[in-house]
């Protein structure tokens, strides 16, 4: 063990020697997403730059571990025992990353990443990641629903291997140095007693398996890459950013999990009348001015089509009226919203001259020429 060659642990994490728990702790989650061997399969450095920050994580994580390497640097944790005490202490750290503060890190990463604290790591099933698909619809098919067809990349099983990964079908076998279980542990004499890490096998990088041969044509995953279409089926009410499921479309599982989701993310594209907000929908309708002042029979477009609304006499430009249940239907539920128009007077831009005389005949009963205001009281 060299280790005179070891960055400061603080160093490592990037974090100044006050730095507290929460601190360190989302240090090395960032470090951790950045090089997890996961996501560099085969990357050496990467590989050693995660166990590295493992390494001044399991140790500044730890109160008492912390305080040790405070006093006395890289020599206070090794205390004179440089020897690899693993069997020893086998048995101790109850099954790997829970037992040692990892296990929440882990589960946040691959949370965060993949869409589902059940992409934790360990060797059992693990169940394949989520994938996100996006895709736009028009304003109303988001109101009424639709039926879409989607094409996506989706792995599916290498006919090379029947999913083994292995050449020629052949099974991947029991890692040697974890001996299946995917984590190493390392135990440490110090001056407080013995220390037990437990990191992820650096040999088969957590899985417990090695594929001796690799499969040429899926390069030892068991999956290729294949174009797949799917029909999807959009609920009515269905609003931008949200999304459809479908279950067992994502990511094949590992270990014999099953396979993740696939998430239908929709956006809605805006409407050139329609606006959205919530259940209910809202437009401008214009009126003319002599409907606004006598009243009538007006047609409101909503998304069912042509409404008739009657406006009462003496209605002010800028009036909402309600159309009741032309809104967006509940989502997975009951009922709809409602349709809200402004009513605006539309003036009149292109009169002939008969039309002028007669207004402005109107404007002098009202009781006001032309330069008072028109229809002012
Ligand atoms: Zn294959
Ligand atoms: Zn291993």
């Amino acid at each position: 063990m060299a280790d005179e060659k070891k960055r400061d642990y603080y160093e490592v994490l990037g974090v100044s020697k006050t730095a507290d728990d929460a601190t360190i702790k989302k240090a090395y989650r960032d470090l951790a997403k950045k090089y997890h061997p996961d996501l560099h399969p085969g990357d050496k450095e990467a590989e050693a730059k995660f166990k590295e920050a493992s390494e001044a994580y399991e140790v500044l994580s730890d109160a008492q571990k912390r305080k040790m390497y405070d006093m006395g640097g890289h020599s206070a944790m090794n205390g004179g025992f440089g020897g690899d005490y693993s069997d020893m202490f086998s048995g101790f750290g109850n099954g790997g990353f829970g037992g040692s503060g990892f296990g929440d890190i882990f589960g946040d990463i691959f949370g965060g990443m993949f869409g589902g604290s059940r992409a934790r790591r360990k060797t059992g099933p693990v169940r394949g990641a989520d994938v996100n698909y996006v895709i736009r619809i028009d304003f109303t098919e988001a109101v009424f629903g639709c039926e879409k067809e989607i094409e996506f990349n989706s792995k599916k099983e290498c006919r090379s291997c029947h999913g083994t990964g292995g050449k020629d079908g052949a099974q991947p076998v029991t890692c040697t140095r974890c001996n299946g279980t995917g984590q190493i542990s390392r135990s440490q004499r110090t001056a407080l007693g013995m220390i037990s890490n437990i990191m992820p096998c650096p040999d088969c990088g957590g899985s417990g398996r090695i594929i001796k041969e690799k499969c040429r044509d899926c390069g030892g995953t068991g999956y290729v890459s294949a174009r797949k279409r799917l029909k999807i089926n959009i609920p009515a009410g269905i609003d931008n950013g949200q999304g459809v499921s479908v279950r067992g479309e994502g990511e094949p599982g590992q270990n014999g999990g099953g396979r993740g989701d696939l998430i239908v993310e929709v956006v809605v594209r805006s409407h050139p009348e329609f606006r959205r907000e919530g259940n209910d929908i809202y437009s401008t309708v214009k009126v003319p001015f002599t409907v606004m002042t006598l009243g009538g029979d007006i047609i409101v477009k909503t998304v069912d089509g042509d409404e008739k609304y009657k406006v009462a006499a003496g209605t002010q430009t800028g009036t909402r009226v309600r159309i009741k249940g032309k809104g967006v239907p509940v989502l997975n539920g009951y009922g709809r919203g409602d349709h809200f128009a402004t009513l605006s007077v539309d003036v009149p831009v292109s009169l002939t001259n008969e039309q002028k005389d007669a207004l402005k005949a109107f404007g002098e009963s009202m009781g006001g020429g032309t330069k008072k205001k028109f229809f002012g009281r």
